[in-house]
């Protein structure tokens, strides 16, 4: 099986009804949840997880939002749960979502194309990174 990190962000988590609508879908798309935890990042641990997108025009927004308030973190394991994961979530931008995806949690859920409800890990690489950065204590060892 294979892992991926799954965030719901501060926008959705605000909303108990949304947070668990998320935690269902999660449950019903066959997805084990190995880990989870709630927690709130401080504005450098924002500014240290989206580093790669230091410079681009929403990155203060970004990191600003992203340590606005409590998020849950989930491990998650599944056959090609990285791509399932992402496809669950829809595209990046809320509006796109809602014309091309209706149905994925962005479009359902999303408010803007930075408060966008969720995270996903996009690649084998950074799916193992981003478990270790929210879950330093796991490990597949
Ligand atoms: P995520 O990494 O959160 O799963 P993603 O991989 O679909 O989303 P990225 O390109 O990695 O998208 O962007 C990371 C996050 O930065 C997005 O989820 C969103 O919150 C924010 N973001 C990306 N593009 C924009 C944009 N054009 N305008 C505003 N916010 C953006
Ligand atoms: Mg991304």
């Amino acid at each position: 099986l294979q892992l991926t990190l799954a965030v719901i962000k501060p926008d959705a988590v605000a909303h108990p009804l949304i947070l668990e609508a998320l935690h269902q879908k999660i449950l019903k798309n066959k997805f084990i949840i190995v880990r989870s935890k709630d927690l709130i990042w401080r504005r450098q641990d924002s500014e240290r997880f989206y580093a790669e997108h230091k410079g681009r025009f929403f990155y203060q927004r970004l990191v600003e939002f992203m340590s606005s308030g409590p998020m849950r973190a989930y491990i998650l394991a599944r056959e090609n749960a990285i791509s399932q994961w992402r496809e669950l979530m829809g595209p990046t931008k809320v509006f796109r979502a809602r014309y091309i995806a209706p149905g994925t949690i962005r479009a359902l859920y999303g408010l803007t194309d930075t408060r966008n409800t969720t995270h996903g890990s996009d690649s084998v690489e950074s799916a193992q990174r981003e478990i270790a950065f929210f879950f330093p204590e796991f490990s597949v060892e």
